[in-house]
């Protein structure tokens, strides 16, 4: 008998049939014989509702009370579900996030897991019932609700797993693994087996959304295993893991691609020390993340500086920056929302020459001009125009035979 943590997305939830195929299916795992913890996600569009709704009474809502909010959408599920399971002779009891005690610090919206008690949760199990937990929500040491940022239920039931020492975190979702590219974006797209959490967080930041990227980061920190797999059919899924032998074989896993960055340029900026030091202190100090930074070479004593940020800081990074410029005698800013970041990742990277210039061949082969690019280990980013995001991942998963049917020769 194991202790299995199961998580169920807004998709497989997204309608009462949903939620009622979801409570056989969870039904069928109890009785295997396992103590089952299920955590589940606000039904589809509801998170998006609930923002619209107090978008529409507050021009910049108050994050505390857009917690309050935000973390109705998941005690719904928790209710319905339980409901389900009832219905069909089975125990079951709900747990908002409060309830399990996940106790977070207080940056609401994007609050941290700092602890999981989960003592109810547990004595629920002991008295042989399904417990329900309520994903993505959260409470501060001073009873406050929080919420753990977009896609945040994955962490809910990652956390879950590691506090309760289950034997594996399976995330239901509406495909059925982890794709060498967006299977929505590209159809001939393969399923991986096994992927491993260093290559699956950077797919995730780099916008994967199949899982989020801080609940890899968690299930990496307390090795917990990750089965991702679909809540509509059967079949095996994709198991995140350690990274062993076998994977280092792979030069490039996979395609990501996100439309959610904008870039920035500062245009004559003076080439004397301490000026990047101003300009990027002042966007820290507005608490921005910067991704990307390039600086062009020097002529006649002056440079350009571009960077990017996420599109939500890109109104408010734009002010700031025009007003250093202003300061540091820059010629002017100038901003571009219309950009994509497509990105490759994998481990054998490390090992391998030539991976960023084939890369760089098959989008010059589309005429998609690179804005700019950054590396680490084991991906290779570039910035292009938003326009080609979709063709760039076809056609870098091409130029990397990532496709089901390709040769060994051709695939990296
Ligand atoms: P859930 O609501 O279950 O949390 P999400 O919508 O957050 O589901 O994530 C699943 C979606 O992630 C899929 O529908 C798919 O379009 C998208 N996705 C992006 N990249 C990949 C990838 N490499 N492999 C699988 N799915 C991906
Ligand atoms: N409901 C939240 C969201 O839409 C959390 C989640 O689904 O994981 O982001
Ligand atoms: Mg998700």
């Amino acid at each position: 008998m194991a202790l299995i943590v199961q998580k169920y997305g807004g998709t497989s939830v997204g309608d009462v049939e949903r939620v009622k195929r979801v409570a056989r299916r969870v039904i069928q795992a109890r009785l295997a014989g396992h103590d089952l913890v299920v955590v589940v996600s606000a039904m589809a569009g509801e998170t998006d509702r609930l923002l619209a709704l107090a978008a529409q009474v507050s021009d910049s809502p108050d994050e505390r009370e857009l917690d309050v909010i935000l973390a109705t959408g998941e005690q719904l599920s928790i209710g319905l579900l339980c409901l389900a399971i009832q219905q069909n002779g089975q125990k079951a009891r709900s747990f908002t996030g409060s309830q399990v005690r996940i106790q977070t610090d207080t940056a609401h919206t994007r609050a941290k897991i700092l602890s999981i008690e989960a003592d109810r949760v547990r004595q629920a199990l002991r008295e042989g019932a399904i417990a329900i937990v309520a994903g993505f929500q959260g409470v501060t040491a001073e009873d406050e609700v929080t919420t753990l940022g977009r896609g945040g239920s994955d962490l809910t039931a990652v956390a879950m797993a590691a506090a309760l020492k289950a034997d594996v975190c399976e995330v239901y979702t509406d495909v059925d693994g982890v794709y060498t590219a967006d299977p929505d974006v590209v159809p001939e797209a393969r399923k991986l087996a096994r992927i491993s959490y260093d290559e699956m967080l950077e797919l995730a930041s780099l916008g994967a959304k199949v899982l989020q990227a801080r609940a890899v980061e968690y299930a990496k920190n307390y090795a917990v295993p990750i089965h991702v797999r679909s809540s509509f059919n059967m079949s095996q899924g994709t198991l995140v893991v350690q990274e062993d032998a076998e994977m280092e074989k792979v030069v490039v896993s996979g395609i990501a691609y996100n439309k959610n960055e904008a870039k920035i340029t500062v245009l004559r900026v003076a080439d004397r020390p301490g000026i990047a030091a101003r300009l990027f202190g002042r966007v820290a100090e507005a608490a921005i993340v910067v991704d990307m930074i390039v600086q062009n070479i020097s002529q006649d004593g002056t440079t350009d500086i571009s960077f990017t940020v996420p599109n939500a800081d890109y109104q408010k990074t734009m002010q700031i920056v025009s007003e250093v410029a202003k300061e540091i005698g820059a010629q002017q800013a100038v901003g571009d929302e219309r950009i994509a970041k497509v990105s490759i990742v994998g481990v054998g990277m490390r090992t391998h020459s030539g991976v960023a210039a084939r890369m760089f061949e098959a989008l010059a082969r589309e005429k998609i001009n690179i804005m700019m690019i950054s590396t680490s280990e084991i991906k290779v980013s570039c910035v292009i125009d938003a326009e080609y995001a979709e063709l760039a991942v076809r056609v870098l998963h091409d130029a990397f035979g990532l496709a089901e049917g390709a040769t060994v020769e051709e695939r990296w």
